[in-house]
């Protein structure tokens, strides 16, 4: 291990052991330092090649010149509890490593939901200004601006790969920030679930029918959808969901997926495990910034931020693939959770009402319109292009499998 290494694991374990406030999850974090330490290296190299030559001349001033340098002190703001697995660690990595990369110039404390401002006005903290930045999900400010939706997630959608992809290379970003930009915030995606998965049920979804009177919590277009396909979706926030579905108040729900369903303990009060997750097909989590605290950064700062949202948003997709793949083997083999496939048929209802939805969603707001028109001219062409890539890989690595167990 090098000096380098050395001194950046250090300071890692010290910033890992300040205390946590969700102690079931603390034990979650203790694993996680040696990734948010590859993070911190990796981060580092993506700066470095992104601030070229500018960077390499200002390292020959030395150390004098930086401490010179203006600092700030950020606050985040978060609509996830403290060091929330997953979710709510994309801030807290964002902040470890602005800080490292900016050797201090740039320091951001995380504030969980509720500690200084409630979930669902982070978005409103950051647009004024009470706090400098924000985590969380563009869908939830569909009531302010209502193409915010197409920037996390819309039922049968683009999957994580292409979200990035329609964000960094296929105009989603620009769209974004026109969106945002009435708001004075400037936006960055932050994190990517992945696939979702569809939820849990109390019972079988064989058809369309099974759906009828079905009281679910699924938040968004995803519950638009279920309430006009003859359910009814509720609002629940997360920490309750154990409590209601275990007591009957709701008869299903969706989460997250495998990594967090099981910490919640899903499988103790549902049988049955559906997917695929139709309604959250690559969830992307928002960084927003206020553009005033933004604009007074200088580059160099600007571009240790941009790095480490492109980092932190990656990221979290890395550890959902790995660590919801862990979970779902022990949620079947430990704990004899059902796993099941939503029918075909279902699905294509489900998928006939989101069309329904989204044209009434974008209808009068042409910004709306404009975006949900990007992202669909997208989808098209790149859902051909992934049924002769991704797709057709899928298929020949099962066959491959099933060839080699079958003499
Ligand atoms: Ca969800």
């Amino acid at each position: 291990m090098d000096a380098d290494t050395e001194r950046t694991g250090t300071y890692l374990q010290r910033v890992m052991s300040e205390g946590c406030s969700f102690p079931r999850f603390c034990q979650q974090n203790k694993v996680n330092k040696k990734m948010i330490k590859k993070l911190a290296i990796s981060a580092l190299v993506l700066l470095l090649a992104a601030c070229g030559e500018q960077q390499a001349a200002s390292s020959f001033e030395g150390g004098a010149a930086v401490a010179e340098q203006k600092s700030f002190e950020w606050k985040l703001v978060t609509t996830w509890p403290k060091n929330y697995p997953g979710l709510g660690m994309a801030p807290e990595n964002f902040a470890r490593l602005v800080d490292r990369m900016s050797q201090g110039r740039l320091k951001v404390k995380v504030y969980g939901a509720g500690q200084m401002v409630p979930a669902l006005e982070v978005f409103d903290a950051v647009s004024q200004g009470t706090a400098e930045m924000g985590h969380g999900a563009a869908y939830y400010w569909k009531g302010k601006t209502p193409a915010s939706v197409f920037f996390t997630s819309v039922p049968f959608g683009l999957n994580a790969q292409e979200m990035n992809s329609w964000l960094y290379h296929g105009g989603g970003m620009e769209l974004w920030r026109e969106t945002y930009e009435p708001f004075n915030l400037v936006p960055f995606a932050g994190g990517n679930s992945g696939v979702q998965m569809a939820g849990w049920f109390n019972r079988e979804i064989n058809s369309l029918e099974d759906l009828q009177g079905l009281k679910m919590r699924i938040p968004g277009i995803g519950g638009e959808v279920i309430t006009r396909a003859g359910g009814e979706a509720v609002t629940i926030p997360g920490g309750e969901l154990y409590t209601a579905m275990q007591t009957g108040v709701i008869d299903a729900t969706e989460w997250v997926g495998p990594y967090n369903d099981l910490a919640f303990g899903f499988h103790q009060v549902a049988k049955y495990y559906y997917y695929p997750g139709w309604h959250e097909t690559g969830s992307t989590l928002e960084l927003i910034i206020n553009k005033d605290a933004w604009e007074s950064l200088p580059d160099d700062l600007q571009a240790m931020v941009e790095a480490a949202a492109r980092t932190v948003n990656q990221d979290m997709l890395d550890e959902y693939t790995a660590r919801n793949n862990a979970a779902l083997v022990q949620l079947v083999d430990e704990h004899g959770v059902q796993l099941r496939r939503l029918p075909d048929d279902v699905l294509v209802k489900l998928k006939t009402i989101t069309a329904e939805v989204l044209d009434e969603l974008v209808a009068n707001n042409p910004l709306a319109l404009k975006t949900r028109d990007s992202l669909q001219a997208f989808q098209a062409q790149v859902t051909d292009y992934h049924e002769i890539s991704e797709e057709a890989y899928y298929r020949a690595r099962r066959l491959e499998t099933e060839s080699t167990v079958q003499p």
